[in-house]
């Protein structure tokens, strides 16, 4: 099969001849033996045989086991295994029908919600983007032989924690806290929802998920110390977390690059000049797409170099996942948790691509000058709402109001307000006077 294509050849973008891309300097970890000319990105050949080779799973032993004896499927409240259903199957399941998954139907991405601003209805919310990254997710672990339940059930559950308005919302609010001596963290928060918050079982509080899924949780995309969060010693805190953790924060990554270029396109916010200017990655796919098909419609064009661009990103990160886990001679989970870092990543030129789209989308989307009023007032309503219902705590809900004793009246008003939708939060805002 394609003996010896690059992974850009292979998926689909057309090289020109004589074009000449810089040469790559290897390292220990990545060693180049000759560099393939390519518009830029150069793909070591090592690497390229490493993968023509070996569309193999990893080892089976690497994967997170969900064997019903096993320690990572351990539950705090016991209980009985499921006649047909693994315990991660049930984990995602569990999380599916959670009231707080639910609502990132009404929660921001990209594109606040704010009735002002007047956008499409279709515009990745919270939900469409995190079943995006589940079918990211579920890809990347079936590739590699991993655990596809557990990689499921993590990018099911990866952003239940959000507030309202995406990340100003979540600057907000942890603003808002820091006030009273605490702070807001999406992770820890989708934590707290999980292990706590939600109420759909009599014998217990919160989901009862196995352990490797709360692992999961706090550890997918950042490393807490056991110094600073004692409370979280039970989730191997020196130790890094199974592939299948590890993957979900490159899939979350894959996922909104592509879809916000994607919206950002559609919203008029980014122009197709600047984005074929600052991501060359899309410029060559768009170029090769626009030679391909002449007379498809320019929409059509950019969905197609979109496409393209995706898969080159998760073809990308199965190749190097699997090449540094066969160069580390990895056998076993144990060996994963203790490799000197995270073996997830991309190789040195298609990440050096991630940063290049990751920087263009912060400078011209997320962080753009029109954005900017967006922001503020999603501050405001946070703040002001924060603010009134710490004066005013009896205007929330009882089940709420039941929860200030053993949780404070800071941490229950956010609470409450982390799980509001955009809409919600901005009607109960001008209704308790806001403007
Ligand atoms: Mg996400």
């Amino acid at each position: 099969m394609n003996a010896g294509l690059s992974i850009l050849q292979r998926t689909g973008f057309c090289n020109s001849p004589g074009a000449q891309g810089p040469v790559i300097q290897g390292t220990e970890k990545h060693p180049v033996r000759r560099s393939v000319p390519f518009w830029g990105i150069t793909r070591p050949e090592s690497m390229t045989a490493l993968k023509n080779e070996s569309v193999a799973p990893l080892p089976a032993g690497v994967a997170a086991s969900g064997r019903p004896d096993g320690e990572l499927v351990r539950r705090v409240h016991a209980e009985p295994p499921h006649a047909y259903r693994t315990p991660f199957a049930r984990d995602a399941a569990r999380v599916l029908h959670a009231r707080a998954f639910r609502r990132l139907a009404g929660k921001t991405q990209v594109f606040t919600r704010l009735p002002a601003e007047g956008l499409s209805d279709h515009f990745r919310s919270r939900l469409t983007h995190t079943l995006e990254v589940t079918q990211i997710s579920r890809t990347l672990a079936a590739a590699l032989g991993l655990n596809v339940e557990l990689a499921e059930a993590l990018a099911l559950v990866h952003d239940i924690g959000h507030p309202p308005f995406g990340h100003a919302g979540e600057k907000a609010l942890d603003r808002a806290l820091r006030g009273n001596g605490l702070s807001f963290d999406h992770n820890l928060h989708a934590l707290r929802i999980v292990t706590w918050f939600e109420e759909r079982y009599p014998a217990f509080r919160g989901l009862n998920l196995t352990l490797a899924v709360r692992e999961g949780i706090v550890k997918h995309s950042r490393d807490y110390s056991v110094a600073e969060h004692p409370e979280l010693k039970e989730y191997f805190l020196d130790e890094l977390p199974p592939l299948e953790a590890q993957l979900i924060d490159l899939a979350d990554e894959i996922a909104y690059l592509t879809a916000d270029l994607d919206d950002g396109l559609d919203s008029g916010v980014i122009a197709l000049d600047q984005v074929r200017e600052a991501v060359p990655l899309f410029r060559g796919f768009h170029d090769a797409a626009l030679a391909g098909y002449p007379h498809a419609a320019p929409k059509v064009v950019v969905y197609e170099a979109l496409r393209r661009v995706l898969n080159v990103l998760v073809t990308d990160l199965i190749e190097e996942v699997r090449a540094l886990v066969t160069a580390l001679g990895a056998t076993t989970l144990d060996e994963i948790r203790h490799a000197p870092e995270r073996l997830a990543t991309l190789s040195p030129q298609i990440e050096a691509a991630r940063m290049g789209m990751k920087d263009f989308l912060y400078a011209s989307l997320y962080n753009s000058p029109g954005q900017e009023h967006v922001h503020a007032q999603a501050e405001k309503v946070i703040v002001e709402l924060f603010d009134f219902l710490m004066a005013e705590p009896g205007l929330m809900p009882e089940d709420h109001q039941a929860q200030i004793p053993t949780e404070g009246l800071a941490r229950t008003v956010a609470d409450y307000i982390a799980g509001m939708t955009d809409s919600y939060i901005v009607q109960l805002w001008e209704r308790c006077g806001g403007e």
